[in-house]
């Protein structure tokens, strides 16, 4: 099985495809933020570095989270593939990514591009309601995912609230950090013969579907 790694602007439904493939293959989800969460429990020096620096806001050396990486990356349930979520975030990273796989002797894999259009995406982000007893989510901007009463949950009838980082300002600041780091990697990816790129717009068990069939491949 190769390794996966994906690339999606926010909002994009990246993290619930990276959970299908996870519940279908069986494969370890590897997440620098649960890498790091993971080692601040730790009483180490190392351990006691995140636990401090996360704490007080502030960003990990990014020298630390390639090491963590690196260990993760180590264990035996990844020697059969992995899903790697959340990094590289910058062409930087990707290519302290290619040396860390060289060391272990890996390969990257496939880099799966979820493909959506801006507008679309600030679509859902905006549109974005969930409901406060069952977490249910609708989209009032989607015919097909509105709930039949307005701000009232179609599963339970709870109050539906919407997040305070799902507006407009909020993803337009996440969308054009997306565009300035995480795009060029995107061609670094390109000319490596890696990249596939995926249509988003549209259901997540289509979206899936495509998705399978290039880990299948
Ligand atoms: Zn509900």
């Amino acid at each position: 099985m190769k390794n996966i790694m994906f690339i999606a602007p926010p909002a994009a439904g990246k993290g619930t495809q990276a959970e299908l493939v996870v519940s279908k293959y069986n494969l370890p989800h590897i997440s620098t933020g649960d890498i790091l969460r993971e080692i601040s429990k730790e009483d180490s020096e190392v351990g006691n570095y995140v636990r401090e620096t996360l704490a007080s806001g502030n960003l990990v050396k990014d020298e630390i989270t390639y090491k963590l990486i690196e260990e993760r990356l180590k264990k035996d349930d990844c020697k059969n593939g992995y899903i790697i979520d959340g990094f590289p975030r910058n062409l930087d990273q990707a290519r302290e990514y290619d040396k860390i796989l060289q060391d272990l002797g890996y390969e990257v894999g496939n880099v799966i591009l979820i493909n959506i259009d801006e507008k679309t995406l600030e679509n859902r982000i905006v549109g974005r309601r969930l409901c406060e007893d069952c977490g249910a989510i609708y989209n009032i901007n989607d015919p097909k995912s509105s709930p039949k009463v307005e701000s009232v949950c179609d599963n339970c009838g709870g109050k539906l609230y919407q997040r305070t980082d799902d507006n407009l300002e909020s993803f337009q600041t996440r969308y054009q950090m997306y565009l300035e780091k995480t795009a060029p990697i995107i061609d670094y990816y390109k000319k490596q013969n890696v990249l596939h790129e995926v249509d988003g717009d549209d259901t997540v068990e289509n979206v899936f579907a495509k998705i399978d069939e290039i880990i299948k491949k």
